[in-house]
């Protein structure tokens, strides 16, 4: 009899439901992390009274009612409603790409005005079937927008031209012909009140947690301990890289405390020229409608990812999906792990996917 049922490998959102769920079914389980904190991305930290997200803006959203019903039977979540502005060399436009950005852009009034513009910027290059990520954007919202709102971005956040990205990526992004500056097009969104920590403390509440401890230095000492393993760090990591390294995309966060209530009036600000080194300014109190004296942002600077550099998007192209597929492969031997999250499946999940998914593993798993 080993001494616990789980050893999870990772105190982000998918260790959290796992252990969560693992131990309400009456199962043992140990979580460990190799930072010096729990939650993962999804980490706040508290300064000047605002919750800081430290690794980057985290709004939630989903359309699935049991999903939203189970983030909120951990925490309230506020009203808050993602409207991102682009900041073009100082020009200031509305996100998603909607009336209002057409309207700042061509001068154009209706939808029709405005899909008229795109129609003809698409004909222009005769874009039929878009096969990378600059023809998908090019005919979903014409050159104009192109240039000036997704190419500068899209190639300083990826680190390669848009013509070597998957189309996927830009589809994340709705274009509307409404004067609507939602970010998403989700049923239900929202902040956490009192911070994403608070959901996290709750499903660890009755767990053996352990940080600042790094699986790989103690494989075989923290294995034993356990009849399964549930990991959610890098599956290629997890195999020693024996098929070669999957490629992510790293970020560096810079924090600043400023002395003034309110710098940006907006939380989420995108820098889209390819010139300015970041993408993204947060300012993180408009997330809980703060009315703090002080204010804390953070800018947000893609980075070149290496082994040991913090993985923070998988590179979801062809190459690496079809390297991801092989180690796949490995893991659905094993009968004694479980992989999950964005890590441990490779896929750019959002949280509510992440949520659905740790919650499908857990069904499969018979508990
Ligand atoms: P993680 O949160 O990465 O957790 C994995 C944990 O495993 C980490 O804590 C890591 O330290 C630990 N770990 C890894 N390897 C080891 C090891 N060897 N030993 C011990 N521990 C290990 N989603 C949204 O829905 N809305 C958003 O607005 C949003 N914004 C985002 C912005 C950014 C910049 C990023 C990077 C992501 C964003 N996401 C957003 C996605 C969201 O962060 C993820 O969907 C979710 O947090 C993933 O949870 P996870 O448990 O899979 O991974
Ligand atoms: N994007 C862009 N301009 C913007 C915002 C987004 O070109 O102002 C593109 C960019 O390629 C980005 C993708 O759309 O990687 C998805 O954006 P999202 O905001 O969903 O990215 P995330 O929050 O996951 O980093």
């Amino acid at each position: 009899m080993k001494k616990y049922d789980y050893l999870i490998v990772g105190a982000g959102l998918f260790g959290s439901i796992f252990a969560y769920e693992a131990n309400k079914r009456g199962k043992k389980c140990l979580i460990i992390d190799k930072r010096d904190h729990i939650g993962g991305n999804i980490y706040c930290k508290n300064i000047e009274g605002i919750n800081v997200h430290q690794y980057g803006a985290h709004i939630f959203h989903t359309s699935n009612k049991k999903i939203w019903d189970y983030v909120n039977s951990f925490v309230e979540f506020n009203r808050y409603t993602n409207s991102p502005i682009a900041n073009y060399k100082g020009e200031i436009y509305n996100l998603p790409f909607n009336m209002n950005t057409f309207n700042k852009l061509w001068g154009v009034v209706t939808p029709q005005e405005a899909k008229g513009k795109i129609e003809e910027q698409k004909r222009e290059l005769g874009i039929i079937e878009p096969k990378n990520l600059e023809e998908q954007a090019i005919s979903l919202v014409g050159t104009d927008i192109y240039t000036k709102l997704i190419k500068g971005y899209t190639e300083k956040q990826w680190g390669r031209s848009a013509t070597e990205l998957p189309a996927f990526i830009i589809k994340r992004l709705p274009v509307r012909f409404t004067y609507d500056n939602n970010y998403f097009n989700d049923k239900y969104q929202g902040i956490p009140e009192g911070g994403y920590n608070l959901i996290i403390e709750k499903m660890l509440e009755n767990i053996e947690v352990n940080l600042s401890t790094d699986f790989f230095k103690k494989r075989e000492e923290l294995s034993s301990l356990a009849e399964k393993i549930v990991f959610t760090g890098m599956i290629d990591e997890f195999y020693n890289y024996k098929f070669g390294t999957l490629e992510y995309r790293s970020l560096k966060f810079e924090h600043e405390t400023i002395n003034s209530e309110n710098y940006q009036g907006v939380a989420v600000v995108n820098y889209t020229e390819r010139e300015v080194p970041y993408t993204r300014v947060i300012e993180h109190k408009h997330f809980e409608y703060g009315l703090q004296e002080k204010t804390v942002i953070t800018r947000e600077y893609p980075v070149d990812w290496k082994i040991g550099d913090e993985p923070y998007y998988p590179i979801n192209d062809e190459k690496n999906n079809s390297l991801f597929e092989k180690y796949k492969e490995l893991s659905l031997k094993e009968k004694n792990v479980i992989f999950g999250g964005r890590l441990g499946n490779y896929k750019y999940y959002d949280m509510h996917q992440v949520i659905e998914v740790a919650l499908d593993t857990l069904r499969k798993e018979g508990i």
